[in-house]
């Protein structure tokens, strides 16, 4: 029984690498795949027939001979299936629909009023449908659901701690699951938008990056390795409640003086109500900036530094080769990152800043989705239905 055991394990882990040199080489022949893996050609063949036949991998017509009989080139289906990405954030939910090669193919948006939980949820449910129900056809279907929150969950999916939300202990993924009969990944924003930059941003080429999301409060996902890391019971990254100032003001969370009191979006919409015509978001104060008015131009350069004073902590910590900002704070960019850049410059160790990148996210607003819809497409294809 434990060889036959074995022996499936084998073939399974076998028939996951000739898929993901499908994905990662197409157009590739049969025989490019058994020379780059060192699997004879008879085991890569009957893995790429079963591949067929279940419809994740396709045949294109013959490709270019090195000599012989022309060689069959083999594609990735990436149509074969849908997932859904999910933001929440505090007072608004985004969705996604991509395929099972992350390109979105739909996208929707829709405000809530975090009256209740319920009501959050009911909000949560309609984006969903809505992704679902504009799905193409595919012999998958949707595969699964993946969403990321502004807090933390635990591995049974539930909200344990979302401050900014005001929610504690919320079985988020029993209750989407009960409603769609579906896998559902839940994970915390910032770990999604990280997985997203590294796997379809800025981040495609680096191992050790670190994706600081910087909206209504500050989150951290951290790629050591390659690797997302998530600490002993998958709550790292809460840098945005490490404390800048050590008497400084209450944070919810029971420490003072966190660094999101001062650097996030939140934080300066506050500080922004003493402006010409009160800016209460990011696109007003930016209008507000652009006519070069100097208070605005002085509450950007503040935070900037803020955010700089809590990036050397970052820096020094994990010497990474890139952070990447993202989140609302984005649009912002031409105004915070020289601040940023300066207060980087004059106080990080210069030996763990040598050869860093700070960049700015590129993918729109769409880090988080395209994480959370890639921690879904990993759950169905790590799924023994889709192995073996
Ligand atoms: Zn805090």
């Amino acid at each position: 029984m434990t060889q036959t055991g074995d022996l499936n394990l084998m073939k399974q882990i076998n028939k996951s690498i000739v898929l993901e040199h499908v994905k990662k080489h197409a157009p590739i022949s049969r025989a490019k795949i058994a020379e780059i893996t060192g699997l004879t050609k008879a085991t890569v063949s009957t893995l790429v027939h079963e591949l067929i036949d279940s419809r994740l991998v396709q045949e294109i017509g013959e490709g270019a001979s090195s000599g012989g009989r022309k060689p069959m080139m083999l594609l990735f289906n990436h149509t074969a299936g849908y997932a859904v990405g999910v933001e929440l954030g505090v007072g608004h939910i985004s969705a996604v629909l991509t395929d099972l090669a992350g390109h979105i193919v739909e996208h929707t948006e829709a405000a809530h009023s975090n009256d209740s939980v319920d009501a959050v949820i009911h909000r949560l449910i309609g984006c969903i449908e809505e992704m679902r129900g504009r799905a193409p056809d595919g012999p998958y279907g949707i595969v699964g659901i993946g969403i990321g929150i502004p807090g933390i969950a635990d591995e049974r999916g539930h909200v344990l701690f979302a401050p900014n939300l005001g929610w504690e202990g919320v079985p988020l993924r029993a209750r989407i699951e009960e409603h769609f009969r579906l896998p559902v990944v839940i994970d915390n924003e910032a770990n999604a938008g990280a997985l997203g930059e590294k796997e379809f941003g800025a981040g495609v080429n680096t191992s050790h990056l670190i994706y600081v999301s910087v909206s209504s409060g500050i989150g951290t996902g951290v790629i050591i390795n390659g690797q997302l890391y998530r600490g002993v019971s998958g709550f790292s990254g809460e840098i945005g409640h490490t404390s800048i100032e050590f008497n400084g003001r209450a944070c919810r969370c029971g420490n003072v003086g966190c660094w999101e009191l001062y650097a996030s979006e939140q934080a300066m919409l506050q500080q922004a109500q003493m402006l010409p015509g009160r800016p209460t978001d990011v696109a007003a104060l930016a209008r507000l900036a652009e006519q070069d008015n100097p208070e605005a131009a002085a509450l950007l350069d503040q935070t900037g530094y803020y955010l700089g004073v809590g990036l050397i902590n970052v820096i020094n910590t994990f010497n990474p080769e890139q952070i990447i900002i993202g989140g609302s704070m984005v649009a912002l960019k031409q105004w915070l990152l020289p601040p940023i850049l300066q207060c980087i410059q004059q106080r990080s160790l210069p030996l763990t800043r040598a050869g860093l990148e700070i960049e700015f996210s590129a993918l729109r607003g769409r880090s988080t989705l395209l994480g959370a819809a890639s921690f879904a497409i990993t759950r169905f294809f790590a799924s023994p239905k889709v192995s073996v």
